[in-house]
């Protein structure tokens, strides 16, 4: 199996974290360098993980450590919530770092309305450009969507779509699951189907058809049940798996065969 979205430098506290919230916790809790993050996914045959970047300073820390290990690709990008950073400047070296062959996704990028750290503005900007350079470097576009269905597909269409599109850590309903596999979009499910209040997730997951589905931990945020309150980590994705293949009553085996290839058609052979 592999995780197609985590923090690798939120999760080893290689970033300012201030007491009380999530990074800090993560950071206090894990301790752990990359290589044992990494080995303790083996461990449970989690074999690749792709490494996300928010802002510049993610992106290249992300950058550098998947060109150290072989297993670990990166994904290079500004945030929508920091999306005012997302300069000419800055997005001419984002298009740098995604040209490397081990970056293979530009995300997260997309739309946020649950915050307003940055203007919509700046975020349709921000999100526009960043779909232009997933399609010229041949990348996957990793999208964060936070209560901004409609306008995120809206903007997909009239931009034009990368080949390869991710929403990560998918957060719509059954409704948005199919306008997404009409589209052809990958819908990428994370910790929260796992929980008991979150009943429209596993109903979009009985709607995405298997050749559409990722999974990923979003590590060091949102751990599926019963890991909730503590860090998650790529570790984790077989309970993901395992609540999928029971909500599309499929074997987890054969789950998890459909999703490694649709890993490597969205981020390449490994
Ligand atoms: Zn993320």
């Amino acid at each position: 199996m592999f995780d197609s979205h985590c923090h690798l430098d939120i999760m080893v506290g290689d970033r300012q974290a201030s007491s009380g919230d999530p990074v800090a916790l993560a950071a206090q809790a894990a301790q752990a360098s990359v290589e044992r993050i990494v080995e303790q996914a083996r461990g449970v045959g989690v074999t690749r993980l792709v490494t996300i970047g928010y802002d510049l300073a993610s992106s290249r820390w992300n950058a550098d450590v998947a060109r150290i290990h072989r297993d670990v690709y990166a994904g290079v990008a500004i945030h929508p919530n920091e999306a005012h950073a997302a300069t000419p400047e800055v997005l001419a070296e984002i298009e740098e770092l995604a040209g490397e062959p081990q970056v293979r996704a530009v995300g997260e990028t997309g739309l946020d309305y649950y915050r307003d750290w940055a203007s919509k503005d700046d975020q349709h900007a921000s999100f526009r450009a960043h779909i232009e350079i997933a399609k010229r470097t041949g990348k996957a576009l990793v999208i964060h969507d936070r209560d901004a269905h409609d306008d995120v597909l809206r903007v997909l269409a009239d931009q034009g779509a990368p080949d390869a599109v991710v929403f990560h850590s998918f957060s719509g309903d059954a409704e948005m699951a199919a306008k997404c596999a009409e589209a052809g979009y990958f819908m990428s499910f994370s910790g929260p189907v796992t929980y008991k209040n979150a009943g429209y997730l596993r109903e979009a997951a009985e709607t995405a058809p298997k050749e559409l589905i990722l999974v990923e931990t979003d590590a060091p945020y949102l751990p599926p049940v019963p890991h909730r309150g503590k860090p998650n980590a790529p570790y984790l994705i077989p309970l993901i798996v395992r609540c999928l293949a029971e909500v599309k009553g499929m074997d987890p085996d054969e789950l998890a065969s459909a999703i490694r290839a649709n890993g490597e058609a969205v981020f390449g052979a490994w």
